[in-house]
């Protein structure tokens, strides 16, 4: 176990609430928090303003590898790419549509996993740990996590907070639509070669669909709290 908070591997299906609750997590912790989502996005967003084709792989792969991308905001919520700053915009319904599609790219894949895995390793030397979010951390990314959550919930729940987190930033939102474009995603993204969206052996699963986000963290830091005691000599 690494000293301080550890390395930290939330994953789990799309509107899950992963995100929310990583970013407390940390904030909890007193770590860094990393939602790797946001790069896919970041270098879907590019795809779609050089109009690359979703099936050039090469062409995508190109993208990622040029692409220069520096995590900024507010606790990790923006990107700079190359010279754009980029938020809100990541999240827009467009990108929700085709963000599947270029994260299933094994060149895409390869060298975001490349960039998430140096920060970690950073984060863990200089800050005693990481909270890391996306599909693929607590089975491709880090595999030897200190404690690795899978978050799952109701198709119908998970739209519906997204829905609502979009309405109280004052976004324009359609339920029906956020619901199958969640469902679309999470079958891509369990059906692709390359990293599925699928469990780790040894990661705990939690159900969200009936709790709140202080209740799932609070699950979560219990959680790390019986790893830490397993590992105490
Ligand atoms: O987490 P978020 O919903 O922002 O992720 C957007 C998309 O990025 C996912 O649906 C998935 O296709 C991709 N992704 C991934 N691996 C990760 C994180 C995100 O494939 N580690």
């Amino acid at each position: 176990m690494t000293r301080g908070a550890g390395i930290i591997a939330v994953d789990g299906q799309a509107a899950a609430g992963k995100t929310v609750v990583g970013r407390e997590l940390a904030r909890r912790l007193g770590c860094p928090f990393l939602d790797t989502g946001i790069m896919y996005r970041a270098v879907t967003w590019l795809a779609l303003r050089e109009t690359v084709p979703m099936d050039d792989e090469a062409g995508l792969g190109k993208l990622a590898c040029g692409s220069a991308m520096r995590l900024t905001g507010d606790e990790g919520s923006a990107i700079l790419l190359n010279d754009t700053l980029l938020g809100p915009e990541l999240r827009s319904a467009q990108v929700d549509d085709h963000v599947s599609l270029v994260a299933r790219v094994p060149g895409v894949r390869r060298e975001l996993v490349r960039q998430q895995r140096d920060i970690a390793a950073q984060s863990a030397r200089d800050l005693g740990g990481i909270v890391m979010v996306g599909r693929d951390i607590g089975t491709v990314v880090l595999p030897d996590a200190d404690l690795k959550v899978f978050m799952v919930a109701d198709p119908q729940v998970r739209a519906q907070r997204r829905y609502d987190e979009l309405i109280s930033q004052g976004q324009v939102a359609h339920y029906q639509q956020i619901l199958s474009n969640a469902l679309a995603r999470d079958k891509i993204d369990s059906e692709r070669d390359d990293s599925p969206l699928v469990q780790a052996a040894d990661a705990l699963v939690i159900d969200t669909s009936d709790l709140t986000i202080d209740q799932v963290v609070e699950r979560a830091l219990e959680l790390l709290g019986s790893r830490k005691g397993e590992a105490a000599p």
